[in-house]
């Protein structure tokens, strides 16, 4: 299979096949629950993931969390807690968002701050053989200059990359530098190290939790595009530069940012959805089911009408399982289609052309129904292609929790109206929740009710 290689900037031959692929993702600094654009890049990483688990890869995943950082720092002050309490609960909040989008957990979540001990032994290795050094006040730079490599994922010069830089504030050396180790300040969390209190920079904690649960090199390493300069940049550089082996990673993958009409969505722009939200709207199949409708590398626009057509194609999935043919008729051959669906997954996770397939073997289902033919084996495959990307197509639409009480309300009235043999008026709210996709069914306990879409 071919997977597009943001270092070379472009399509390379990838072997899926014998042994363990080993996969890590950029994690989320847990400060703030989770938005869209969180959802757009895990459920990607998670379909490439799934995907080479389709076609016999056994992936090790690691996906870190980043349990220190200045924004978890200043949330925790505004708000008045402690720290570790507000990592604890958007740690619990990712988990509750991941598994509702029918994300497979990773192998392994290694936080930050468990792997202090990893990154002195990584951070202590580049100084000794010259490639970092340490400032006055304590903290720790990596020496840009020491590696000449600098730039390949960027695809830039770092001399015009430190043309860019204006300002020098910290006590660097080059403007380009940067911390490795950040010395403490008054009334913040901090470790103490080799070289005086203080606490991780950003970047050396993917590098040491990478090689302390991976290794040295790394099949695939992901993040969005947004991560490329500088985080990717600086992981290469140290992790290169500590352990001599190059390549640290041999395939590099990012995904496209997410749009709101034309703005890339982030918090500072208030285009915020968080997760939740999205799944109160649509289910979680129709949330996968829109991010996958586009290529992986472009821009994603959000848009309800775009999300509302995802949740009509589940839909379709879901009804050709219904469908029903005869078994002694000619049976629907199945096999094109799931050629045309690896064909596409193999050029580059294309899931756009992949779910063609897929809509195109249900329309051959359905055809096959119809004239009466066999259809239970091209079922199962649909089945198969459906799971490859993570779909589940059995939840429908889950409800908020003010429509359930709208519901349990309508079902009370409802009753009470039975109650006075008033059948008319039972009837009309019968028929209003059967117009909100609401069954009910009046049996020897109450009446119960359930979701028809
Ligand atoms: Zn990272």
């Amino acid at each position: 299979m071919k997977i597009f290689n943001t270092l070379s900037g472009q399509k390379e031959e990838f072997s899926p096949t014998g042994g363990e692929v080993k996969m890590y993702v950029c994690g989320v600094t847990v400060y703030d629950v989770c938005h869209f654009g969180h959802a757009l890049s895990y459920v990607t990483f998670d379909v490439m993931r799934r995907y080479l688990e389709y076609r016999g890869c056994k992936v090790k995943y690691v996906q870190n969390f980043t349990d220190i950082d200045d924004k978890i720092i200043n949330r925790a002050k505004e708000r008045g807690v402690p720290w570790r309490e507000l990592v604890e609960k958007y740690i619990g909040k990712f988990f509750t968002d991941i598994d509702a989008l029918n994300i497979k957990r990773a192998t392994i979540y290694p936080r930050a701050t468990e792997s202090i001990g990893k990154m002195h032994e990584v951070i202590q290795g580049l100084m000794d053989k010259g490639h970092a050094y340490r400032s006055d006040d304590g903290s720790v730079y990596f020496r840009v200059k020491s590696f000449p490599r600098y730039g390949q994922l960027t695809h830039q010069d770092p001399e015009e990359m430190r043309n860019k830089i204006t300002m020098l504030t910290e006590d660097k050396e080059d403007p380009l530098d940067f911390a490795l180790w950040k010395a403490a300040k008054p009334g913040e969390p901090f470790w103490p190290s080799p070289w005086g209190d203080g606490r991780p920079g950003w970047h050396i904690e993917c590098t040491a939790m990478s090689m302390q649960h991976l290794g040295q090199t790394l099949d695939i390493h992901g993040g969005g595009q947004d991560l490329i300069f500088p985080h990717h940049e600086n992981e290469i550089a140290q992790s290169e530069c500590f352990s001599g082996v190059h390549p640290f990673v041999r395939i590099w993958i990012h995904n496209g940012f997410l749009q709101l009409g034309s703005d890339k969505m982030s918090k500072s722009l208030g285009n915020l959805v968080t997760i939740k939200q999205a799944l109160e709207r649509n289910s979680s199949d129709a949330i996968r089911m829109f991010i996958m409708s586009s290529y992986y590398r472009m821009p994603l626009r959000y848009s309800l009408e775009a999300l509302d057509a995802a949740e009509n194609g589940i839909e379709r999935l879901r009804q050709a399982f219904k469908a029903e043919g005869k078994n002694d008729g000619e049976a629907v051959d199945a096999e094109p289609f799931k050629a045309r669906f690896i064909d596409a997954m193999d050029d580059d996770f294309n899931a756009p052309q992949a779910l063609a397939a897929v809509f195109d073997l249900v329309r051959e289902i359905n055809r096959g129904a119809e004239k009466g033919m066999n259809i239970q084996g091209a079922q199962n495959m649909l089945r198969e292609l459906s799971v490859a990307l993570g779909l589940t197509l059995q939840q429908t639409k889950k409800l908020t929790s003010d429509e359930e009480s709208k519901i349990e309300a309508l079902i009370a009235r409802r009753n009470e109206h039975r109650k006075a043999k008033e059948w008319k008026k039972a009837d009309e709210i019968r028929d209003e929740l059967a117009g909100m996709g609401i069954a009910i069914e009046d049996t020897s306990r109450g009446t119960v009710w359930k979701t028809t879409r």
